[in-house]
């Protein structure tokens, strides 16, 4: 049987693209659809104009700080408009380069919603395409929980093109998301709520990582209310937004952003004419081989909801096409010590297990801390504290975790994923000479477990 491919792509976002290009640069006839947007959510509405919002937000500390070195700064103005104008020259500058990088790869590029019609089988535009295998990398889509007035609530998707700051804004969840944002919204001068529904924010991260950035942020003056959680939003006549919470108490603010995590992208996907299953939290099934229960079907990225980052989704994309096309370089995505970083202000840099997770998995643990004001700050009044920890298995003496909290810890945390992917010992840590005089020292100085 021919196709008119050997690979169809639905979804050009990160895992798509990667997928596209090096499939078609080992030789397969490709195509990618895309509904929305070249580079999907990480350029569009995600990983990269958020980071523009927090480089945007991060001024604030600087002209606070520059007191402290000699500087004087008349009055400094924010102008919201400007940022977001510029923020989308470059988004839109970004698009033309995945246009061109899609197109000088040989892949054909279809521009338009994709619907499987069968499992050999796509449809775009009322013309259908055949091919070997279809890869399906449609993304995520943010999640607001069902109640009364959430049309009044914004997403990650609509605060990108706010047409004004808002001047009092409740952010809703406690995940990277709602973090990011929340310090995005009070770096820029809104009076900025963060309600969650848990006791502590950021599940799943280190506990004395998530304690840190409580204090931190509370420092900063941020309005963190913790096992706090909305059940119904009002439109006031004054135009403001009034939020009844589960407790009775009532809030009002000029925005109710939602961050309570992301559904899988499967609109008017027909996945009902192919042998596709979900799996019990509703992403896409796959095996170890991103292949579907349809088995010329496979996904990859924030649709089959493993791990929803980009270079996750690049890594998985990268590893579909080899394997597809150049069998001979396969090799599985290592989801183990996936280095990630939470752009709040500061930031959070985290890979391997964290204390908790070590302890539950049985190793005798040593811990090394350390809690200091990073050399910036001493000429400033600030009195914002790094954390920096390390958890070592003491029977091995093998580093198994690294968290910081503080300036550049994703810039950090880079290298350390490198370490503990080789398998570093604590020793080794030890005997790598330190970089002077720089926070990431610290690292290989940590002498005393603190426990
Ligand atoms: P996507 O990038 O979402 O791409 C899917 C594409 O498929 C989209 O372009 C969509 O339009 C298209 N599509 C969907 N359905 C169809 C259809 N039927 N036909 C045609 N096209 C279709 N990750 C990080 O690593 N670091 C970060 O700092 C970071 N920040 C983030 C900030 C925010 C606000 C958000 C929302 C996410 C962030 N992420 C970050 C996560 C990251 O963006 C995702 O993990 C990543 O984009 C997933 O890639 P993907 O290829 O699976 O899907
Ligand atoms: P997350 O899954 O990280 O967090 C969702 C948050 O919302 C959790 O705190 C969760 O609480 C809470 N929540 C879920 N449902 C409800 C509900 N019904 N009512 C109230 N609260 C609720 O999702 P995000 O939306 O923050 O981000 C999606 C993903 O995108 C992230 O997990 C991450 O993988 C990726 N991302 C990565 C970034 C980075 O690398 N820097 C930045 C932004 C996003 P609970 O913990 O109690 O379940």
């Amino acid at each position: 049987m021919t196709y008119d491919f050997d690979l169809f792509v639905i979804g050009a976002g990160s895992g798509g693209v990667r997928a596209a290009r090096f499939a078609a640069g080992f030789g397969a006839k490709v195509a990618v659809a895309e509904s929305r947007y070249l580079g999907g959510t990480c350029v569009n509405v995600g990983c990269v104009p958020k980071k523009l919002l927090v480089y945007g937000a991060h001024f604030a500390d600087d002209f606070e700080q520059a007191a402290g070195f000699g500087w004087s700064l008349e009055d400094a103005q924010f102008d919201w408009g400007q940022l977001i104008a510029n923020k989308n020259r470059e988004i839109e500058r970004l698009n033309g380069i995945y246009r061109n990088l899609l197109v000088n790869s040989g892949v054909t590029l279809l521009e338009g919603h994709a619907k499987l019609t069968g499992a050999h089988e796509v449809e775009i535009d009322g013309q259908r395409y055949s091919a070997e295998h279809i890869l399906i990398a449609t993304g995520g889509w943010p999640q607001i929980p069902d109640i009364p007035g959430k049309e009044l609530a914004i997403s990650s998707n609509e605060a990108f093109y706010l047409k004004d700051l808002p001047k009092r804004v409740l952010v809703v969840g406690g995940g990277y998301i709602a973090v990011e944002f929340a310090g995005i919204f009070q770096g820029l001068g809104a009076k900025t709520s963060l309600l969650y529904r848990g006791d502590l924010f950021l599940r799943g991260f280190d506990g004395g990582v998530r304690e840190h950035l409580k204090d931190e942020l509370q420092k900063r003056g941020m309005d963190l209310q913790f096992n706090s959680d909305i059940q119904r939003i009002e439109r006031q006549d004054d135009g403001s937004l009034k939020a009844t919470l589960k407790d009775g108490r009532e809030l009002v603010a000029d925005c109710v952003f939602y961050a309570t995590g992301r559904r899988p992208m499967l609109d008017n996907l027909g996945l009902e004419n192919t042998g596709v299953e979900l799996d019990p939290r509703g992403f896409i099934r796959v095996d170890d081989l991103y292949q579907t229960t349809a088995p010329s079907i496979l996904a990859i990225g924030d649709v089959i909801g493993r791990v929803q980052l980009t270079p996750v989704a690049l890594a998985e994309g990268m590893a579909v096409a080899r394997r597809l096309f150049k069998p001979e370089q396969y090799r599985p995505v290592d989801y183990q010590n996936i280095p990630t970083a939470v752009f709040s202000q500061p930031p959070i840099g985290t890979v391997g297990l964290t204390e908790e997770q070590a302890l539950e998995q049985g190793y005798q643990v040593q811990i090394f801390e350390s809690r200091f004001r990073p050399m910036k700050l001493t000429l400033t009044e600030v009195q914002e504290k790094t954390l920096m920890k390390l958890v070592v298995d003491a029977d091995t003496d093998r580093v198994l975790g690294c968290h910081m909290v503080g300036p550049d810890a994703g810039e950090i945390i880079q290298g350390l994923g490198i370490a503990l992917k080789a398998g570093a010992t604590k020793q080794q840590f030890d005997e790598t000479i330190g970089v002077h005089p720089t926070a990431a020292e610290e690292f290989v100085t940590l002498r005393t477990p603190s426990r």
